[in-house]
């Protein structure tokens, strides 16, 4: 860690030592990750580009239906100020054997995702680091409220039913995800036609707390 951390400040300015930085990483393991890592906030790459694969040629079917998704998420623009505020990042990685992925068991590792992003930003934002902003995988829509005709914090301007646990997804902001995951020091995904072939394979699900 101490190539990447030289030091960091919380959102009032104050040093925050290493071993708090490292504490919140050790944490995303105990709250069910595979593997954490730090990373350079400069690093993540936001591209306008992907965010628009939600809406491209092929539209998303969570697409609107969610304050966690787009259109509803202040997108690439937003994400990129906020990364000019932070200097260190932290990326959580769950691994699962490729025929979980696509098995009805994949529900239930995406909710995990999101739950460990949300208990580490919560954990940063308790460390001082009041602006920690958490970036998950996969509509919380789906994930979180599949039974709920609507998003009542779009339908009715209500809390989110699930603000423990679910947080917005990274495709909504255009982080590629792949150069995340080579920032972490994670080899690249194995291509989805691969996935399919070799069921004994490896995948993963990635997410990202940003701190500042
Ligand atoms: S209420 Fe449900 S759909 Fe709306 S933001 Fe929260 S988890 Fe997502």
């Amino acid at each position: 860690m101490d190539h990447i951390v030289r030091n960091a400040t919380d959102s009032r300015g104050h040093v925050v030592l290493k071993h708090q930085i490292a504490c919140l990483f050790k944490e995303a393991i105990s709250f069910g990750a595979t593997s954490s890592a730090i990373v350079s906030s400069k690093e993540i790459q936001s591209k306008d580009s992907l965010a628009a694969l939600c809406n491209g040629e092929y539209t998303c079917p969570n697409y609107g239906l969610a304050a966690g998704c787009p259109p509803n998420v202040e997108g690439p623009d937003e994400f990129r100020k906020w990364q000019a505020q932070s200097n260190y990042s932290i990326t959580v990685k769950i691994e699962l054997p490729t025929s979980v992925m696509f098995s009805a068991e994949r529900k239930g590792v995406m909710q995990l995702l999101h739950q460990i992003v949300a208990a580490v930003e919560q954990k940063a934002i308790e460390a001082g680091f009041k602006n920690a902003k958490g970036f998950a995988g996969g509509s919380c829509k789906e994930l979180f409220c599949e039974d709920q005709e609507k998003c009542c914090v779009l339908a009715e301007n209500k809390p989110c039913r699930h603000i423990e646990s679910a947080r917005p997804s990274m495709s909504g902001f255009g982080v590629d995800v792949i150069a995340l995951m080579k920032a972490s020091g994670w080899s690249a995904p194995i291509a989805e036609k691969s996935m399919l072939s070799d069921k004994d394979a490896t995948s993963w699900v990635a997410g990202l707390i940003m701190l500042a």
